[in-house]
């Protein structure tokens, strides 16, 4: 089958770093056929990484360029609506990074183009594409560690304002509620979800502890999931001389531990086995399950109705916590 002719909007941090390595890995499924990015040094030197593919500066110019059949939008997060509306109206297939909107009024208008637009409409969302979740499935489905009923997720990252997420303006005058524990927060949510069940029951506590980095940095949320699994999701973004990504599962008949990308299954005190797992992040299995849903027509696994969602939660976690302005 033919490859799926690709345009990339936004020449970013995660065009370059992310999504670039993947197409690398993937190039009998798409061929990239231009982008766009709205300042030039940026648009001509990733055109340059691609093999000197053409490269605009409007992105509507690459909108209404036939070749284009499907577009990859990696774009500041307050213009994903509008960029995906006129990418639909112009006809492409989408996939478009993660969150899906910057306010829950535009995420809700997305649902509806599921009815409008027959492309393919899918999410970013690379957390439903990594291998450590499915293999913790697995694990789960095989009844390794019996019933899970709580989870405990601790991301302990100190984010300066001389790193390189920080450099980005958009993300520091954040036109979005949460400021990076929505942009990164919704990563663990559709985790949580997609291993646990949707989230029934939340609580959740907001602060700024470094305000150079936006108006949230830390928050806690305590959940409860429809298959019954409750747990706490600690997002701090500004501890000082600390770091750890932990996520604990804890289950009727044993524990698990994912340290990055190993994980731990403890069934007893004594007993311990560690796999460590080839995971990219889930770029190239996300890549692939769009290309597998133009070209096959399958179902894509990361719909918009699962990111709104993703979204929503986070987001009303942080409207319910009146104490800060997020
Ligand atoms: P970034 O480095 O700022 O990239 C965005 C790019 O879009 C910049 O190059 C920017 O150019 C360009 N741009 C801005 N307005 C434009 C317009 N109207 N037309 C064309 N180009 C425009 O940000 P990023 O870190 O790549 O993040 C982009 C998206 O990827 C966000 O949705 C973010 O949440 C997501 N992301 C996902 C992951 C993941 O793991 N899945 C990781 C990182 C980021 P200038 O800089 O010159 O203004």
């Amino acid at each position: 089958m033919e490859p799926v002719k690709l345009g990339i909007i936004g020449c970013g941090i995660a065009a370059r770093k992310l999504h670039f390595p993947a197409l690398q890995k993937l190039k009998d499924k798409f061929e990239v056929v231009m982008v766009c990015n709205h300042t030039e040094p940026k648009a001509k030197s990733f055109a340059e990484m691609l093999g000197n593919v053409p490269y605009v500066l409007d992105y509507h110019e690459l909108l209404t360029n036939s070749k284009v059949e499907a577009v990859l939008i990696i774009l500041p997060i307050h213009l994903n609506y509008k960029v995906t509306l006129d990418a639909l109206k112009a006809g492409k297939n989408v996939l478009l990074e993660k969150p899906i909107a910057s306010n829950l009024e535009e995420a809700r208008k997305m649902l509806l183009f599921k009815k409008l637009y027959p492309q393919v409409k899918m999410v970013a969302e690379n957390f439903r594409f990594r291998e450590t979740f499915y293999r913790v499935q697995e694990i789960i489905k095989n009844d390794i560690i019996g019933e899970p009923y709580a989870a405990v997720w601790n991301i302990f990252y100190q984010i300066t304002s001389d790193s390189q997420y920080a450099q980005t303006e958009w993300r520091i005058n954040h036109q979005y509620p949460g400021g990076f524990v929505t942009d990164g927060g919704v990563h663990n949510i559709a985790a949580l979800r997609m291993l646990f069940g949707d989230f029934i029951q939340t609580n959740a506590f907001s602060k700024s502890i470094n305000p150079t980095i936006g108006k949230t940095d830390t928050f806690s949320m305590q959940f409860k999931t429809e298959q019954n699994v409750h747990g706490v999701l600690n997002l701090f973004f500004s501890p000082v001389g600390y770091e750890q990504n932990e996520f604990h599962i804890f289950g009727e008949k044993g524990s698990i531990f994912i340290d990055s990308n190993d994980i731990i299954i403890k069934t007893s005190k004594e007993e311990e086995t560690r796999e460590s797992i080839d995971d990219d992040g889930g770029y190239i299995n996300q890549l692939d399950d769009f290309y597998r849903a133009i070209r096959e027509n399958t179902e894509n696994h990361s719909p918009f109705e699962e990111s709104f969602r993703d979204f929503e939660i986070i987001v009303k976690a942080l409207t319910i916590d009146e104490g800060n302005n997020y």
